[in-house]
């Protein structure tokens, strides 16, 4: 791969020279994930609709892998992403700066909401042998809670407050990347394994297919209790026979994921991406099969709590799905 990535640059930039010519050339980049998470592919597809215009619009868009949530939105910050992908509670988080991670001068006023995307379970996948069977049963065990910047670091952080647990209550708690973590349960280094990420997608994939696992259901009363007092979760099913062992549905709770970028970005770029996935909204939706059920009214309307960007606000505007 690495070895193809200066030929495949060379060649970007010889193409971009001939559309200069029309438009000056303007770059931007969309923090994602994981590369074995969802996040990755909605900035793969969201750059590969853009990047269809560059000839007319100048712009031209690439979405590195990156930690997720926490560090998109800090990276978004710092000016050194343009937009980024975000779960709804980190989204609400930075804005009104109040988590741990986004307390103080971490807080983004200037952060804005784009849309938002497909559904994100908070997912447990344990080994088998481990008898995990609820949430309560990973105390004393081997858990990986998320690598830092990840959005499921930071909503573990939550659950494990809301039971009144530390991470003092596991044997250990790992912080491996989501493309590791599946090879760790493989070779029994954790006993579980943590992710908010969309369904279906090719890391639980790999869990549940090279060790016998089960999916943990996250529910109880202070589940219900999160859920009732915050505006960012709901309740979310993954639904049976989605993974190999899961014969029931498992119930859990969930974010969306949603698309955010910063103030200081120009109107017309953000125009430009949202126009470039709502006019081929298919074609996007095709992409993945955790964008299955997504409806522009939904993305619009919810899972969004930072004013929208102007840009967003001017389509919606003129497809009639805000006032
Ligand atoms: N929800 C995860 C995070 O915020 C990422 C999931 C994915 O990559 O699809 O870090």
């Amino acid at each position: 791969m690495t070895i193809f990535k200066p030929v495949l640059l060379t060649a970007a930039f010889a193409l971009g020279a001939t559309a200069a010519s029309a438009q000056e050339e303007r770059f931007m980049t969309i923090g994602t994930g994981g590369q074995t998470g969802v996040y990755y592919v909605v900035g793969q597809s969201i750059c590969r609709l853009v990047n269809r215009d560059t000839a007319t619009t100048g712009i031209k868009c690439t979405a590195p892998s990156t930690g997720g949530s926490v560090a998109n939105v800090n990276a978004i910050k710092a000016g050194d992403m343009t937009m980024g992908v975000a779960q709804s509670d980190i989204q609400y988080h930075a804005y009104n700066g109040s988590s741990p991670e986004f307390e103080g001068d971490k807080k983004f006023e200037n952060l804005r909401a784009v849309f938002s995307v497909h559904p994100e379970p908070f997912t447990v996948v344990a080994r088998k042998d481990a008898n995990i069977a609820t949430f309560d049963d990973l105390k004393g065990k081997r858990v990986n809670v998320g690598n830092p910047g990840s959005g499921q670091l930071a909503t573990m952080e939550v659950v494990l407050g809301a039971k009144g647990w530390t991470m003092g209550d596991f044997a250990l708690a790992s912080q491996l990347k989501p493309a590791e973590q599946a090879a760790a349960l493989g070779d029994n280094t954790v006993d579980a394994i943590i992710y908010t990420v969309g369904h279906p997608n090719g890391s639980i994939q790999e869990a549940t297919s090279t060790v016998e696992a089960n999916l943990v259901p996250v529910e109880g009363p202070e589940i219900d209790a999160l859920v009732e007092e915050n505006p960012y979760y709901a309740k979310a099913v993954i639904p049976s026979g989605m993974y190999a062992g899961s014969d029931a549905d498992t119930n859990t709770f969930g974010v969306k994921a949603t698309f955010v970028t910063s103030a200081d970005v120009p109107e017309d770029m953000v125009y430009e991406v949202v126009k470039a996935v709502f006019d081929n909204f298919d074609r996007f939706k095709g992409l993945h099969p955790a964008f299955a059920n997504l409806t522009p009214e939904s993305m619009v309307g919810e899972g969004n709590s930072a004013p929208l960007h102007p840009g967003a606000e001017k389509y919606y505007r003129e497809q009639g799905w805000i006032q």
